[in-house]
């Protein structure tokens, strides 16, 4: 059979922002993969910096890591936990990138003798990594999602490349744009002005969209549907609702209730191979609407206003939670305001712990007191990268008797270095993209809790941190109760630690969270939230 062309689905936003594009985009490709074609989703973000990396996490939220050490938008996450297919860096491009790849050329004389300009040379440059993700990854369908929203003077290159990609592709790609329809108390309307005047927008930019998606707290009816259709030349089939519903994951079965996927199949020319198979997914939705029992965990981080900033870990508790029959109750508790006097208050309640990632000082002596609750009363604990370090600085400070041990990160002084930088990042000076980053192996100690909730020997996992467990501290750690029980095969570094007379107090170095999908919860996660059960206070 001859490989079928990459269909390309274009997804732009209008109105307002955070109106759920990535969800929509990895609904659509859960609905098309459900159906038997592979399916990638795209990110494109029109930002300068060459990753979201270097940004704090109140900008952008969590920076999600990749196989491939990617650091990416948190769009990501979503498309790995809809898909269970990983992504690479080839799925997140910025504008910082595209100029970036733009300007090498033009250094290395690639354009010599012509004007540089953002018509064709940053549009070709755009249009050749959305086209990357057919011809290098040969994926059948390519949606990709336009960051921003249209009118922006930031993401005008992008819609003008996919203008572009659209004339030449024809049947090939379509267009979804997802705006807002807002409802009036007062009057108690809702309005489509704004969803019409959005659309003009795209239409002077030379774009019509096949499909509308409309975000909206209330029912649609067909009538607003149809006059929205009309005002904006698409099928009135072609005009879907997106109701706001209590969990993410119901989103593509409220997309194939109106059609979504056959609409995309219809305008794409793609042939129907057999419905929908969504049954994993829907056993999935039935857990989580069935469980009433609940599962009572804290979170203790610094970026608690912004739970943004812990998306992958809040979804991968809720798979964990999910599979496990348990609902949960999630406290995020402010790293930055724990004090030895109101700890209990604020943690007495709950059947496991989580001591989150993070960069620098603030909060961390918090993390600490956290960390020692935990271990001291017997919760369940899961350190997680930082976290993980804040474990074994607790664990020599106050076990061990290490006075004023801490990662060199928070106190270069420091007598007892247990968390320090390794050696190959001690000349670095550039900041971006610098990190360990990516998946690296790790070999389970047989007999450990991390071998039992993995049931085997070898794992990957994705990184992203500076400093290391000190190996020179090992020996005392061992002898005194705090075990590795995960290491790197290959440089010998410590990538998990547990405390074996403890209920379950196991702590990596690693991301967990990166690689929890709705189909495959992650072992440490479903371990934890075990573990945490077995501790329900109420
Ligand atoms: N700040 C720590 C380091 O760089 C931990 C990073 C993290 O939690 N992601 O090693």
């Amino acid at each position: 059979m001859a490989e079928l062309e990459t269909r390309y689905v274009f997804v732009t936003g209008g109105v307002a922002s955070s109106l759920g594009k990535g969800v929509i985009a990895a609904s659509l490709a859960k609905l098309l993969q459900s159906r038997g074609y592979s399916v990638t989703i795209q990110k494109l973000d029109p930002y300068l910096n060459i990753d979201p990396g270097t940004l704090n996490p109140y900008e952008h939220g969590e920076c999600y890591v990749t196989d491939d050490g990617a650091e990416t938008d948190l769009d990501l996450g979503h498309y790995e936990r809809f898909l269970n297919v990983p992504t690479s860096q080839d799925n997140n491009v910025t504008t910082g990138r595209i100029y970036r790849n733009v300007i090498t050329k033009e250094r290395k004389g690639e354009y010599l003798g012509k004007t540089v300009q953002i018509v064709p040379h940053i549009t070709d440059e755009i249009k050749r990594n959305i086209m990357l993700m057919g011809t290098r990854h040969k994926f059948d369908v390519v949606i990709t999602e336009i960051g921003g929203t249209v009118g922006d003077i930031e993401s005008l290159p992008f819609i003008e490349s996919v203008r572009q990609l659209k004339w030449e592709l024809g049947y090939r790609a379509m267009f979804i744009h997802l705006t807002l329809v807002p409802y009036l108390n007062a009057s108690h309307e809702l309005k489509t002005k704004p969803t019409q005047h959005s659309v003009k927008a795209l239409l002077e930019n030379g774009i019509q969209p096949d499909v509308l998606v409309l975000r909206s707290e209330h029912d649609l009816s067909i009538e607003l549907r149809k006059k929205v259709a009309r005002f904006c030349n698409v099928d009135p089939d072609a005009v879907v609702q997106s109701i706001d519903v209590k969990s993410i994951y119901e989103v593509p079965i409220k997309m194939k209730e109106q059609h979504l996927d056959e609409i995309a199949m219809r305008k794409l020319q793609l042939p129907v191979k057999h419905d929908a198979d969504l049954a994993d997914w829907i056993n999935f939705l039935e857990k989580q609407k069935n469980a009433t029992k609940k599962v009572h965990i804290a979170l203790v981080g610094k970026y608690v206003e912004l739970p943004d900033a812990y998306k992958s870990i809040i979804e991968s508790l809720n798979h964990a939670s999910t599979y496990n029959d348990r609902k949960l109750l999630l406290d995020l508790v402010h790293s930055e305001n724990i004090t030895e006097d109101n700890i209990d208050s604020k943690l007495k309640d709950v059947d496991g712990i989580i001591v989150a990632p993070g960069f620098g000082q603030r909060g961390t002596e918090g993390k600490i007191l956290a960390v020692k609750y935990a271990r001291e009363n017997n919760i369940p604990f899961l350190g997680i990268c930082l976290g993980m370090q804040m474990s074994v600085v607790e664990f020599a400070r106050n076990v061990l008797k290490f006075d004023k041990a801490n990662s060199s990160e928070m106190d270069h002084s420091t007598p007892y270095p247990v968390i320090d930088l390794m050696e190959s990042q001690k000349n670095i000076t550039n900041m971006g993209g610098t990190m360990r980053l990516g998946a690296y192996d790790c070999k389970l100690v047989k007999g450990t809790k991390a071998f039992e909730a993995y049931g085997k020997e070898l794992v990957r996992e994705r990184h992203r941190h500076r400093y290391e467990y000190n190996n020179k501290y090992l020996a005392d750690y061992e002898k005194a109760g705090m075990i590795a029980s995960g290491i790197n095969p290959d440089t010998g570094l410590v990538e998990i630690v547990e405390i074996p007379t403890h209920k379950w107090f196991v702590s990596c170095q690693f991301h967990p969270e990166y690689s929890s999908t709705v189909l495959k919860p992650h072992p440490l996660f479903m371990a934890f939230i075990k573990a945490a059960i077995t501790n329900t206070k109420k």
